[in-house]
């Protein structure tokens, strides 16, 4: 049994030291799923966290190879207990072991930062965007010319009371103009929203890192 998941089981037990208690006896069983069940309900809790129990967590993720968030519990470890941390060295060596996994995670691109595969976004078929019917337009390219209300005149009262009517400017006498959302195209290009543009959307798969 890993001499690091022995020590420090206090005996006044609150609900959240009986937890990682149990969390800890998972560990030593090599039960690491059960182990991460016991740590999510002490986080769940929402109790201050016991001071040694980042570092059990980090341990336990990095079996379960949730090496970015395992790193994140370790240096939040760290952080809290300093070199007086009781699991100071065993600190030390996970994070010299998650040095190569991390590494590997920054240097592929088939996952994303916490190491979970992607896949083809299924909304867009991975072209990052969704064409449709312009909407401004309603897929007819050009759009009534709100200046003139469509007529291509505007007219004006002279100083006679008399009505004059201008070609209008803005359209230069036609009425319309071509729409300015989609320039004439009749489709309105948008990222897309399930992968907000990227084209892949990370599963809950672990990679591997080869294709
Ligand atoms: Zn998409
Ligand atoms: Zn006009
Ligand atoms: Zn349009
Ligand atoms: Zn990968």
């Amino acid at each position: 049994m890993p001499a690091e998941t022995q020590a420090q089981v206090k005996p006044h037990l609150g609900n959240t030291s009986h937890l990682l208690q149990q969390a800890k006896a998972q560990m030593q069983a090599e039960e690491f799923e059960k182990a991460n069940y016991y740590f999510r309900q002490i986080i769940e809790s929402g109790v201050p966290i016991p001071t040694e129990m980042p570092y059990f967590f980090a341990k336990t993720l990095f079996e379960l190879k949730q090496y970015d968030n395992s790193s994140k519990f370790l240096k939040k470890y760290l952080e809290i207990n300093g070199e007086g941390a009781q699991q100071y060295k065993m600190a030390k060596t996970l994070e010299a072991q998650l040095e190569s996994p991390l590494e590997a995670i920054k240097n592929c691109s088939l996952c994303n930062e916490h190491g979970y595969q992607y896949q083809t976004c299924s909304n867009c078929k991975g072209e990052k965007k969704i064409e449709s019917s312009c909407s401004l337009c309603k897929g007819k390219g050009i759009i009534g010319c709100s200046h003139c209300v469509g007529t291509g005149l505007i007219t004006k009262k002279n100083i006679f009371n008399i009505t004059e009517y201008f070609e209008c400017r803005n359209c230069n006498g036609k009425g319309r103009l071509i729409c300015p959302e989609c320039k004439g195209s009749l489709v309105e290009t948008r990222p897309c929203q399930s992968c907000l543009g990227t084209g892949k959307i990370p599963t809950d798969i672990l990679c591997k890192h080869q294709p």
